[in-house]
């Protein structure tokens, strides 16, 4: 070898011992030096969790059924709180809430024409599974369910959404008086509104039952052989209508601390009035096959998979239901504890996941419970070698998410100024791991960094491959089936694979649509028939969900290295050009489904759109268009803001260690852009919900811009407009906001930059 040649090998060699150290030590919002120590502090991080504990951990939670309120759930209250206290957690203190609890007293169903048929209303066990055998296994029953006594006609329903009356109507059929039998899914709607749709057609009562054809016998072997429902599996769950209120539904708004005041249960917006009961396929069977000759044959996509033909029913088939509850005021306990922050005490990051289940809840929620003994055992170990976070990590278990996502609700309205002054961000896990495929979820600003986080932990295959690369490929397979519902469909901020669409339907509600904290949520999902059963159990987990606990282990490491990443930073990892990005989305999205058209900003000035119609509603009939145009300046500005700041951002962090005064003003800023998108009034007839990007329908499922998506869709066009300038000027605060932070740090004087100050939300309504 030439000396030459040797130099030239030894310089290539160089170059890329020199771009592997950058690479493996750039991270978004943090200096080299901080992210050679973040890499560090991550790596002992990840290597302290073990298969075995979280399988210890879920044990001790799966041993029992532990429902909201019961004994049991609150005896693990005080587990928990004993274990954070000897792992090293600080401030372990259990809050307790007392709130309208929901409990079964008894219930039974008979068929009394055209046969006689009793339903057995229980999970039978399983051979091989000993918790199926446990006796404390509860029966039937949907929590918030009203009390009573009926015997009438079965109508069924299909899915139960407003749709499918309609066309029981046209087939002149009513379900005034009558008892409607449902299906859980297809397409999916959260139970709550199927009650919510049952009551307002005059129903006497709702059945829902499991169909095979959603999560039982006609998607593959069943439980104690599969993953799948057996014939006797019920879902549990509660009814509560928690879209319009969550939480408590006595103090709507309010905390539920003992001595609260307490609105009378009629008044109360989201408790249900109607008798409402789930059923097992083997239950429902009976109604079913009897209603044949009763009524015309219901349409092919009502067909299940049952082996015989489905009918409208509501004449032949007749049922006496019969439900007692024990519903009122009991107490509900959360227990929080902290890792108090070394450097920025007053700055949170927020974890939570719930410990209320139906029965053992063997994924829901105890895996994610699992994960987060583990979680709070390894911070602990961390602070006590001397590793303690930058900002406090607050860790919660909440109670009765289960009812109306009550205890997370209840303490986020306790702590609503606090959290707005300090929370950094919030980060869910509820139903950790059912399989092997990741999904991560997260406000738009934070998809970028939750994307990062996941290529420094590996899959647990034998591949090798990083989360990244799995993410990725899950993602890819659910485009190519047409399952996936993330951002490949809609083409959100060029193929980005964090889902930006936030519905509800778990603890993050509060923090994001009540108190405006951007949020995550993860979770690794699989073939899942038995949620809210019995037989979502011990045996389920180790047998289907993830036997040998390795995704439970990487859910530990990725929800503490994702907690850490926002714990440590200098400068919070948020990219706000990407939410921009994914706002553009949503009101073109909105745009194209109603036929609205968006001016441009040079066309706005030429063309007046009261005159030009051709931004009406696309029902042609209304008098007045909607103008998106100040909407789509806006969102202009807020872009290039948000792009100049990912760049200033990125320039200051690479010159190394910062002013604490001038990250503090940059962060409190950073932080100050979530909370700018709520409107205190709320969305227009649920004005809990004060998030104008983020909400969600009736059915749990994401709504982007909530207010004025549903004003359009009503074709309601005076409020539209009201809504559309209401995100404009949020829009238009938020971009001025980020030239502020941007003026900070072009400016010379940038080392004495005044701390910005955390405002309380003011009417955006001007
Ligand atoms: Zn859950």
């Amino acid at each position: 070898m030439t000396p030459l040649r040797y130099a030239a090998i030894l310089f290539i060699f160089l170059i890329n011992v020199l771009l592997t150290t950058a690479l493996a030590q750039s991270i978004l919002g943090f200096t080299p030096a901080s992210a050679a120590h973040e890499t560090a502090v991550e790596g002992k991080f990840k290597s302290i969790p073990t298969p075995d504990e979280e399988r210890r951990q879920h044990r001790i939670f799966t041993q029992e059924p532990h429902v909201a309120g019961s004994k049991r759930n609150n005896e693990l209250a005080e587990y928990i709180r004993d274990e954070w206290k000897k792992q090293g957690l600080e401030d372990v203190i259990i809050r307790r809430y007392d709130v309208y609890g929901t409990n079964p007293k008894s219930a039974s169903l008979e068929m009394i024409a055209p046969t006689h048929y009793t339903a057995t209303l229980r999970e039978t066990p399983l051979p091989g599974d000993d918790d199926s055998k446990n006796p404390a296994i509860s029966g039937a029953w949907l929590g918030m369910s009203i009390s009573g006594e009926v015997t009438a006609p079965v109508v069924y329903a299909h899915s139960g959404n407003p749709e499918d009356y309609d066309l029981l109507r046209k087939n002149g059929i009513t379900v005034k008086g009558k008892i409607v039998l449902v299906r859980y899914s297809n397409p999916y709607s959260y139970r709550g509104f199927k009650a919510l749709t049952a009551q307002r057609e005059g129903a006497a009562a709702i059945l829902i039952y499991s169909d095979p054809a959603e999560d039982g016998y006609k998607k593959g072997k069943v439980d104690p052989d599969g993953p799948w429902g057996p014939e006797y599996k019920i879902q549990r769950g509660a009814i509560t209508y928690d879209f319009m209120v969550p939480g408590d539904p006595q103090t709507p708004g309010w905390a539920s601390v003992p001595g609260a005041k307490r609105i009378p249960i009629e008044q109360a917006l989201s408790a249900p009035k109607i008798m409402a009961l789930p059923l097992s396929w083997h239950d429902a069977k009976p109604l079913l096959e009897n209603m044949k000759d009763d009524g015309p044959i219901a349409p092919e996509n009502w067909q299940g998979g049952l082996p015989f033909p489905y009918h409208f029913g509501g004449e032949r088939v007749k049922v006496h239901l019969k439900i007692e509850m024990d519903n009122g005021v009991q107490p509900y306990y959360v227990v929080e504890g902290r890792i108090r922050g070394a450097e920025l005490p007053d700055e949170w990051v927020v974890l939570g996941n719930h410990r209320d289940a139906w029965v053992f809840g063997g994924v829901d929620p105890s895996s994610g419970t699992a994960s987060m003994m583990e979680l709070t055992r390894t911070l602990g170990q961390l602070a006590k070698a001397g590793m303690r976070p930058r900002r406090t990590m607050v860790v919660c278990s909440w109670d009765g998410e289960e009812v109306g996502l009550t205890g997370s609700t209840e303490w986020g309205e306790q702590f609503a100024d606090e959290l707005r002054a300090k929370a950094v961000a919030y980060i869910n896990v509820d139903e950790a791991t059912s399989g092997p495929n990741f999904h991560g979820q997260a406000v738009a600003s934070l998809a970028p960094m939750l994307e990062e986080t996941t290529r420094t932990l590996q899959n647990p295959d034998p591949s090798g491959k990083s989360l990244y690369a799995a993410w990725k490929e899950t993602i890819a397979r659910e485009k190519e089936a047409g399952t996936q519902s993330g951002p490949f469909d809609s083409g959100v901020a060029n193929e980005s694979l964090a889902d930006t669409r936030i519905g509800s339907g778990s603890d993050h509600t509060v923090f994001l649509n009540f108190i405006g904290m951007p949020v995550i949520g993860l979770g690794f999902e699989g073939d899942y028939g038995v949620y809210h059963s019995g037989y979502d159990d011990f045996y389920w987990m180790n047998h289907f969900g993830d036997p040998g606990y390795k995704y439970h282990t990487l859910m530990s490491q990725l929800w503490g290295v994702t907690a850490l990443r926002l714990a440590n930073a200098d400068l919070l990892p948020f990219d706000f050009a990407t939410y921009a990005a994914n706002v553009r989305q949503f009101v073109q999205e909105l745009a194209n489904k109603n036929k609205l058209v968006i001016l441009s900003g040079g066309e706005a000035g030429a063309k007046d759109p009261t005159k030009d119609c051709t931004a009406c509603g696309a029902s042609g009939t209304a008098s007045k268009p909607l103008n998106l145009t100040d909407v789509q300046i806006a969102i202009d500005a807020f872009e290039t803001a948000g792009k100049k700041l990912n760049e200033s951002l990125k320039a200051k962090l690479a010159t190394g260690p910062l002013d604490p005064k001038l990250a503090l003003t940059l962060n409190h800023g950073m932080m100050q852009v979530e909370r700018n998108w709520l409107n205190p009034d709320g969305i227009p007839g649920r004005p809990w919900f004060k998030h104008i990007l983020y909400g969600a329908r009736f059915t749990y499922a994401h709504l982007e811009l909530p207010g004025l998506t549903e004003a359009v869709e009503a074709r309601d066009w005076p409020t539209a407009k009201q809504q559309a300038e209401i995100l404009a000027h949020a829009l238009q605060k938020n971009a001025r906001l980020l030239d502020e932070l941007n003026a900070k740090l072009s400016s010379p004087l940038t080392g004495s930059g005044t701390p910005f100050l955390l405002e309380h939300p003011q009417s955006l309504t001007r």
